[in-house]
């Protein structure tokens, strides 16, 4: 009986029924078995720091890797879902700049999955992001970043609160664009946490779409310490070095 169909089910499955994102294949979810399954897991040996692939096959044994042994961070852990590679690049970029927000939950699905194998067994009290200059000076639900919202379906699934604790407070240029010394320039007092309160002595994951040269996850970082917040765990969906 059509009246006891949700009617937006209805329309979504037979008027525009999903098409895959990657490749533009009809199928069930907006991304199909065969683009689904060419992104690789990074369930390799990682250093234990930062999550970069070891790949000295000559010491199986080394858990840290050369650059994390002189090196100090801020956060505690940082894990990514995979490398950055197609097609999770283009599911990323279609998620990020066409705004394509139904493929959050596919998303979610894939931080759940790295979540689960690295830091299940750790005591983490709440998940926060990178928030967007122009999403907090409008407030509407329209206007929230991509990765506020990735955060709320994360948040759903892992069942830990997505605080939305983190503030960006004046506009930066694209890192990209930066050398490493006006990438740190750029970002000095651009973030502010907004209730220091809620993050002293807390364990918290701190998300991000990709990691790349960790300029502005350090930077968010350093302020959640000098806020007092305990561990910071980083996960990121893909990762380019
Ligand atoms: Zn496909
Ligand atoms: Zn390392």
């Amino acid at each position: 009986m059509l009246n006891n169909l949700n009617i937006t089910e209805f329309l979504k499955d037979t008027i525009i029924p999903p098409i895959c994102s990657v490749c533009g294949k009809i199928c069930a979810e907006f991304l199909c078995q065969n683009c689904n399954s060419r992104i690789k897991f990074l369930d390799e040996t990682v250093c234990q720091y930062c999550g970069r692939l070891i790949t000295s096959k000559n010491n199986p044994g080394i858990k840290i890797c050369t650059l994390c042994k002189n090196e100090t961070y801020s956060f505690y852990r940082l894990r990514s879902f995979s490398l950055y590679k197609e097609p999770i690049v283009n599911l990323i970029q279609k998620f990020k700049y066409k705004k394509y927000y139904f493929l959050s939950k596919i998303l979610a699905g894939f931080l759940k999955k790295a979540y689960e194998k690295h830091f299940n067994s750790e005591r983490i009290d709440y998940i926060d992001t990178v928030p967007n200059y122009a999403a907090d000076r409008q407030c509407s639900k329209y206007c929230k970043s991509h990765m506020q919202i990735l955060a709320e379906d994360l948040s759903k699934i892992i069942r830990i609160p997505f605080l939305n604790n983190i503030i960006k407070i004046r506009n930066t240029s694209k890192q990209q664009k930066l050398d490493y010394y006006l990438r740190k320039i750029n970002l000095n007092d651009a973030f502010k946490v907004r209730n220091c309160l809620l993050s002293h002595e807390k364990n918290l994951l701190l998300i991000d779409d990709v990691w790349t040269t960790g300029s502005t996850l350090n930077e968010i970082s350093s302020i959640l310490k000098k806020a007092k917040a305990n561990k910071i765990y980083l996960l990121t969906l893909a990762r380019g070095a």
